[in-house]
Order: structure tokens, then sequence, then C-alpha cells
């Protein structure tokens, strides 16, 4: 019933008509470019090209179920181990409603003279200490924090802002930001911003929130609206309250005391410096010297800095900090771990690469007879 001309098996197959017609021949089948040929010959020829012809439609392989970034060492903390740690924060919201602004704000609030001063770059994360209480905030685009690490089973945010423009109101973006933080469970936060703009219209971003679940604490719901201008700096300090308080009701807890696991928020390849990535801890203490993987990269700590651009010889729980001593520059969202030795991580980066080349390999080398069929 399903058959392919010479001519189309050759371009599926991207080899000569020619050289396929010789391979028919060594079949005792002598065949025209425009002839057809029956599935079972098909897979003969497909087979002597080196191609597996399956039956079964292709189904992406995800990278969960390679096992590229599982945790080898999940180890179960004992509840007397767990200390309090920093809320981890993201802010998410429709494109120019305010959230590079208001990341900058509370940044800026937050720097010491000699990063002031311009001398540190800029790291993906950074701490805000707001009345002896911290957050870590995550400066990374809130949607790729949250796509990115969650394909890959990372939860790396406690809390979201959602940043609301009080001139524009609720758009696609400011709806899909609503919907990644309820899949993943994470309490919302809304800023509604601009308020300083004349068209500011604060109670219509209320009444449109109310259509996605989001009802105002003072409407009866359990959603807390801050208003504020980022831009003027109005009312920073009555969000980041409300934050706070918000992270103390989450009770979030670590145990500083066990090797560390944390997630990759951002890396590069730095000229000087080789493989860099902004790391936040996310359990245990990472270390200078602890041997690290983390995705298909592995390595040891050779150095770490921290959001003030001072170099620190450990990180704890919640701790954004820029890691140097990757062999390889991990992926965002890639999960980062401390085993026993650098024998160990190297074991483990390794197996995961090979993983990775078979499946790269595999995705090549089959062609489904679908696949050759739906184009005839
Ligand atoms: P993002 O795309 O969400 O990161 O938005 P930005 O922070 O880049 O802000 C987009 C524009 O809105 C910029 O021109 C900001 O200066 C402006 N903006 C941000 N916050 C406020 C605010 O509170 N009031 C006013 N009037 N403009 C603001
Ligand atoms: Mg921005």
């Amino acid at each position: 019933d399903s058959s392919l001309t010479v001519k189309k098996l050759a371009e599926k197959l991207e080899v000569e008509p020619n050289s396929l017609m010789q391979e028919l021949i060594g079949l005792g089948i002598m065949a025209t470019i425009n002839q057809e040929l029956d599935e079972d010959t098909i897979e003969v020829i497909a087979d002597e090209y080196g191609y597996e012809v399956t039956t079964e439609p292709e189904e992406e392989i995800k990278e969960e179920d390679l096992g590229l970034n599982e945790l080898v060492q999940d180890i179960e903390d004992n509840p007397e181990d767990l200390q309090d740690r920093p809320a981890v924060v993201t802010v998410m919201g429709h494109v120019d409603h305010g959230k590079t602004t208001l990341l900058d704000v509370i940044r800026k609030a937050n720097v010491t003279a000699s990063e002031a001063g311009g001398i540190t770059q800029h790291i993906g994360a950074y701490q805000a200490n707001i009345n002896g209480d911290k957050l870590t905030f995550l400066d990374t685009p809130g949607h790729e924090a949250f796509t990115s690490m969650r394909a890959r089973g990372a939860q790396a945010t406690d809390i979201t802002i959602l940043i609301v423009a009080a001139d524009d109101g609720v758009m696609p973006q400011t709806v899909e930001a609503i919907n990644h933080a309820q899949a993943a469970e994470v309490p919302i936060i809304v800023a509604i911003n601009k308020i300083d703009r004349h068209n500011a219209q604060p109670e219509r971003v209320k009444q449109e929130l109310t259509e996605y679940g989001l009802v105002p604490e003072e409407w009866g719901g359990d959603t807390i609206c801050v208003p504020i201008s980022a831009l003027k700096k109005e009312n920073i300090d009555g969000l980041l309250e409300m934050v706070t308080l918000v992270a103390e009701m989450e009770e979030l807890k670590a145990n500083p005391d066990r090797p560390a696991n944390g997630v990759i928020v951002e890396a590069e390849l730095d000229k000087g410096r080789g493989a860099v990535a902004t790391v936040l801890v996310q359990n245990g203490t990472l270390k200078i010297g602890d041997s690290i993987v983390a995705g298909l990269s592995h390595g040891r700590v050779r150095a770490m800095i921290d959001d003030q651009g001072e170099r620190i010889e450990e990180a704890g729980p919640s701790t954004p900090v820029e890691v140097l001593g990757f062999n390889s520059v991990p992926q965002a969202g890639d999960l980062l771990q401390v085993l026993e030795d650098e024998k160990e991580v190297r074991n483990l980066a390794e197996d995961r690469q090979s993983k990775k080349r078979q499946q790269d390999l595999g995705q090549k080398q089959t062609v489904s007879l679908d696949d050759l069929f739906e184009q005839i």
C-alpha cells in the first residue's frame, strides 16, 4: 500500500539516484528512476545506507528521560538540620511594564560603594537587605528563568513579583506569567507600576486581574497588590516589605551543612576567565575546591565572586554566586551538584556526554516510514 519512487527515496536518504539504482540491482531489482518501490524493499535499501526504518512515529527524547541532569545525590535532610534561608524572587510581566527598571532600583539600593564605582561586572542575580531580611533576586528575564529552568526540572523561584503597568493593564505576557507562576505554585505579588503616569488606572488593572483568579486583598481575595512607580522610586519599600512578609509565611529552609546543589542561572565563556557560571545555591554550601558537575560540564570550584564583586570562599543556601572552574560552559537551568572528587564529576559528565552523542546520532540515523511517505 505504501510506496515511494526511487527518486523520492534517494532524496530522503540523501544519496544519488544512480547509487540507489545500483543497490537495487544488487537486490535483483532493475528499477527506473520513477519506479515505485514497496515497503520491504525500502526497508532493505534504507538499511544498506545505515538508516533504521521505524514504523513508530518519532517521539522527541526529552532531556530528563536521558538523565542528563538528574541529581545523583538527593540526600534527605533531617528536619533539625534545616535553617531559614532567603526567598528567591523573580520579576515577571509584559514587555515594557518595568521589570528592568524595578530590578535596577532594588539592586542600586543594595550595592556597596566599591561596586557603585562600576568596577564589578553585573551578575545575573543579587541579594537585597530589607530591614535585616535578605531576599535573592534573579535578575534574568523572568520568563526565561521559568521556562528553561522548569524544563530541566529546576524550581528556582519562591516568590514572583508580577509587574503590571497601570497605564497598559493586563497584556498577553502578563497572562503567560500568571500561568507560569500558578503552574509552579509560586505565590504572586502584584506590583502595579507606573502609577506616576497621568493615565494610570490601577483599579482597572485589579479588575482585569480578577479574570485570572487574582482577587486583590482589599476586594476580599488573597492577592497582594502594591501600587508603585519604579521610575520615581515610589513605594518600593512597601513592595519589598510585602515580599518579606510572604517569604516569612513560606517558612523557607535549607541545610547549610551538606554538599551543595543548585541551578545555573546563566553561563558564558569569558576570554580571560574561561567558563563563568552564575549559580544559585539551593541547598548546602558551595566551597572553593569542590568538585562540581552541571549538565554536561564538570570541574572544580576555582574561585567564587559574589554579587558585590567580592571573592568569597563559601556560598550558602539562596546565595547567587559567580563560579569559575567549569571545563566547559553549562546551560542555564542545568542543575549543579557537588560530588566526592574530580573523578566522580568527570565520570558523570562524560557518561552524560556519551548518552547525548548517542541520542544525537540516533536521531540522525532513524527515519520513520511515516516520514518517508508523507511527501509522496
Ligand atoms: P521591561 O521591558 O519590563 O524590562 O521594562 P523597562 O524597565 O525597560 O521599562 C520600560 C519603559 O518604561 C522604560 O522607558 C522605563 O523608563 C519606563 N518605566 C518603567 N517604570 C516606570 C514607572 O514607574 N513610571 C514611568 N512613567 N515609566 C516607567
Ligand atoms: Mg527589561
